[in-house]
């Protein structure tokens, strides 16, 4: 029998796999169409509304029936996951937009005062735009970064939705309709052709947005074609994706889901590694029976599930929730990857949690788990030279500081490098920590900057 009708057989015998079966998804403008919503008190409400005005805001109705305890309000996780809150603007903004939604202002009112916001909230955060896009024949390649010499990240121009939206999101600006700060990609060959060109990557990540939103023919379109003898070099198909959260349904119910399952199987069969990134902020993500039968489906066609997120404030800052999360991903034959710390965007005071207190959390929780998910690697910075990881705090010579190292470098060089900073119980990012130990400055920071030179230049 082959595999992936023993996955039909069960989504259609085993109609308790879950209640929601098509993707119903509501927006701001339909918020007060969901009956929990309509619970709330106004003054709750009126707070979403003006929020999402600003952050994008997009839940569908598997997670509100099936993975938001409603019961728990405001503090579920899942719930602070997708739905706006007051806190995620300043105060002065969310009186300006819920002012102006008072005084019944017209949508134009509303849509010219939340850009003014939305420009304060760093759209491109580690200048993702200006700094990583790759050139093909002078061309610029506005749909693909590539920044770390083995891995080329591809945004192709289907895949730019979500199931849902994450309240945290870091790439907000490419979701509110703003085709200026939209990165995204029209076509395949220019994909192909560049990793052609590049014998020196290794590893294709397909990101978004979501590339689960795709029809599996589009995907297919972009990694089919990767099998021929031209592209051997690249090993590893990376697919970034929050579906295993916000829509199991892609893997066992959805009408294509068969094919992408196959797809997949393929690409292993013939030689390829695929490595499905997913991105998982909650052990409750993996609770429900139909996420389990997508992650069992996914594991059948041999591909690797590894699993990373952000550490976030009201969704995941405590060491009990991590610890958890890794424990039911090893069970569940998911590979615990990356746990990164929230990028300055967004409503990042909000989210923010201080890198001591991140790195504590780790600590903590990786205390707790076995060695097989030790495989995690704790709060890193995607910053703009690098990734950077916040390895411990120790005291050297009656200096308290951190102990840092790059996990990715824009320089290869700087990788495994430990370096010190100034221990500051507030810092939250790069931007807030100095060099340790009188040195002066970072021992990366006069080739960064010249990088920084060369590049701006094209
Ligand atoms: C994180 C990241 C990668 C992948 O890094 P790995 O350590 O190989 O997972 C590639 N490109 C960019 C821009 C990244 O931020
Ligand atoms: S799934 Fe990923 S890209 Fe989509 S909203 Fe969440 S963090 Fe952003």
């Amino acid at each position: 029998m082959h595999p992936y009708s023993r996955i039909q057989r069960i989504a259609t015998r085993n109609e308790s796999l879950t209640q929601v079966h098509q993707l119903q998804i509501y927006t701001e403008s339909h918020l007060e169409d969901i009956s929990q919503i309509r619970q709330l008190p106004a003054p709750q409400r009126r707070a979403m509304h003006a929020v999402a005005k600003v952050l994008p805001f997009r839940v569908n109705r598997y997670v509100i029936e099936e993975l938001i305890d409603w019961s728990n309000i405001p503090d579920d996780p899942i719930f602070q996951l997708t739905f706006p809150q007051q806190g995620m603007l300043s105060p002065e903004d969310f009186e300006y937009i819920a002012s102006l939604m008072d005084k019944g202002g017209d949508t134009k009112q509303i849509q010219i005062a939340a850009n003014e916001i939305r420009l304060r909230l760093n759209p491109h955060p580690a200048g993702q735009r200006a700094l990583n896009i790759p050139y093909l024949e002078d061309k610029r390649l506005e749909g693909m970064q590539h920044k770390y010499r083995e891995t080329v990240l591809f945004f192709p121009s289907q895949g730019q939705t979500c199931h849902s939206y994450c309240t945290f999101c870091f790439r907000w600006a490419q979701f509110i309709g703003d085709k200026e700060l939209r990165i995204s990609a029209h076509e395949a060959t220019h994909l192909h052709r560049y990793l052609k060109q590049h014998r020196e990557v290794t590893d294709l990540l397909i990101t978004g947005g979501d590339p689960m939103v795709m029809k599996t023919r589009h995907l297919a379109n972009y990694l089919e074609p990767l099998l021929a003898p031209e592209f051997e070099h690249i090993q590893t198909l990376r697919i970034g994706t929050k579906s295993l959260t916000f829509w199991p349904h892609r893997f066992v119910l959805d009408s294509d889901a068969d094919d992408l399952l196959r797809l997949l199987a393929k690409l292993v069969d013939q030689g390829k590694h695929v490595a499905i990134m997913a991105h998982y902020n909650h052990w409750r993500e993996m609770d429900t029976p139909i996420a389990r039968e997508a992650i069992r489906g996914l594991r059948d066609t041999g591909a690797i599930i590894r699993s990373q997120s952000p550490l976030v404030a009201h969704i995941n800052d405590d060491a009990a929730t991590w610890a958890r999360l890794w424990k039911t991903q090893v069970h569940l034959g998911i590979v615990p990857y990356y746990m990164f710390v929230e990028r300055d965007t967004g409503a990042r005071h909000y989210f923010q949690v201080p890198l001591a207190r991140a790195w504590e959390i780790y600590r903590d929780a990786i205390q707790q788990v076995s060695g097989v998910a030790r495989t995690v690697r704790g709060p890193s910075m995607s910053t703009s030279p690098g990734k950077i990881e916040v390895q411990g705090v120790t005291e050297i010579y009656g200096e308290k500081v951190f102990v840092l190292r790059f996990i990715q470098g824009r320089n290869p060089e700087w990788v495994q490098r430990p370096f010190f900073a100034r221990y500051d119980e507030r810092a939250t990012w790069l931007d807030d920590l100095q060099p340790a130990l009188g040195t002066q400055p970072f021992f990366f920071q006069a080739e960064y900057d010249t990088m920084l030179d060369s590049l701006t230049q094209h």
